[in-house]
């Protein structure tokens, strides 16, 4: 069985991300790498949207930028700024293709479907496929998206809308999410934040056919593409071995409050880059822990008072966007983080610091 100096295990975003990042930066040249990944072609199966807070190695794969974006509950609607920050939505497809063509110039990296094919015992492995304990307890955000497009112009492509929550809760966080990429086509993705036992959410394409038809008023579409998911709002299982690392969902790099991963994958590659050649000994890079104790809280109040949550994200909302957007990019500062804290319910955050 053949060894490699190096394996990774998933060749999705983390694991792709993590090769690129070593590639491009020669940590290669005289190392051996090993991609595990089972799926038979890469193909656009995601879209990845976030605030670009740091830089990234994927600008050619932004599919758009957006300055403004709006946030509502019924009856009130907040538009907001993020020049400081744009809005970046990513082509998955683009990135894949983007990485495997730069992956297939290096003689040392190799691809195998499964991990029986290689000897592991002397390798460092970066494990990208999370150890989910089932339990019914446990939050997930799930969603299901469409791109659509339409034959007049409909969208105004300048401003993006994040959350719209005038829609039926179900007794749970659902709202609708609009990226609208130019005047005829945009990603609409109905969320739901709840635990994923239950299926009742899962009509999904009724859901987005009734906001689309009804609520946006639009009749005549066509649907281009579709993606759904589910990102797990708690951290999967970390055995710590010496000799692997977690990374992507698997190693804790979804922002908890919101699901944003991406840009930590790509912060995490870098930190893994950058101390490649010590990497049994260095600390292992996290979420700052003060992310992870407030996000805690958050989701406690989401899950007892899912009925206050629209109105918690709108509150939030009211402080500047620049805030904002640093706070839910793990980014802010303290005086950021209080100014925060000051629009949220404050006697039902501290009810759940002891529930
Ligand atoms: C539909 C969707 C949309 C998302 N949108 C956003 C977003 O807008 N912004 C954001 O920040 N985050 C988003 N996320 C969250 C997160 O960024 C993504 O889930 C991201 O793909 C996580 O990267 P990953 O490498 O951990 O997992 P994946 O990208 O899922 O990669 C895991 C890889 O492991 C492979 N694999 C599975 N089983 C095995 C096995 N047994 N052995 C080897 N390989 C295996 C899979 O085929 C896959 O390629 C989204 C998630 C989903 C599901």
């Amino acid at each position: 069985m053949r060894e490699f100096d190096y394996v990774i295990i998933g060749g999705g975003c983390a694991g792709l991300s993590l090769a690129y990042e070593l590639e491009i930066h020669e940590k290669l040249r005289d190392k051996s790498l090993a991609i595990i990944e089972p799926r038979d072609e890469y193909k656009r199966d995601k879209t990845w949207s976030f605030w670009k807070v740091v830089s990234h190695n994927f600008d050619d794969c932004v599919k758009k930028n957006w300055k403004n974006f709006s946030i509502n509950i019924p009856e009130k609607t907040n538009y907001l700024n993020c020049e400081n920050f744009p809005y970046q939505s990513i082509d998955s497809g683009l990135f894949y293709e983007k990485i495997n063509n730069k992956l297939r110039e290096n003689k040392n990296i190799f691809f195998f479907k499964d991990i029986t094919k290689i000897n592991l015992k002397n390798s460092f492995i970066f494990n990208s496929v999370p150890s989910i304990k089932e339990d019914y307890q446990n939050l997930w955000q799930h969603f299901c998206g469409i791109e659509i497009e339409t034959q007049d112009n409909f969208f105004d492509d300048k401003i993006f809308n994040l959350m719209d929550f005038d829609c039926e809760q179900r007794e749970s966080v659902h709202f609708f999410y609009t990226l609208p990429y130019s005047k005829n086509t945009a990603l609409i993705e109905t969320t739901w934040l709840s635990k994923l036992n239950d299926n009742s959410k899962k009509d999904y394409d009724n859901q987005i056919k009734d906001y689309i038809e009804n609520h946006l008023n639009l009749k005549n579409y066509k649907v281009i593409y579709r993606e759904e998911g589910a990102i797990p709002l708690f951290y999967p299982i970390d055995n710590n071995e010496k000799n692997k690392i977690n990374i992507g969902t698997a190693g804790g790099m979804t922002r908890l409050s919101t699901g944003y991963t991406f840009l930590n994958i790509q912060e995490h590659s870098k930190y893994i880059r950058e101390n490649i050649e010590n990497i049994s000994n260095v600390k292992k890079f996290k979420i700052y822990a003060k992310y992870q104790f407030l996000d805690e809280i958050f989701l406690r109040v989401l899950e007892k008072h899912p009925e206050k949550m629209p109105d918690i994200f709108f509150k939030m909302f009211k402080a500047s966007p620049k805030t904002v957007i640093k706070f839910l990019s793990n980014k802010s500062n303290f005086f950021e983080e209080l100014s925060i804290i000051f629009r949220m319910p404050k006697l039902t955050f501290i009810k759940a610091l002891f529930y």
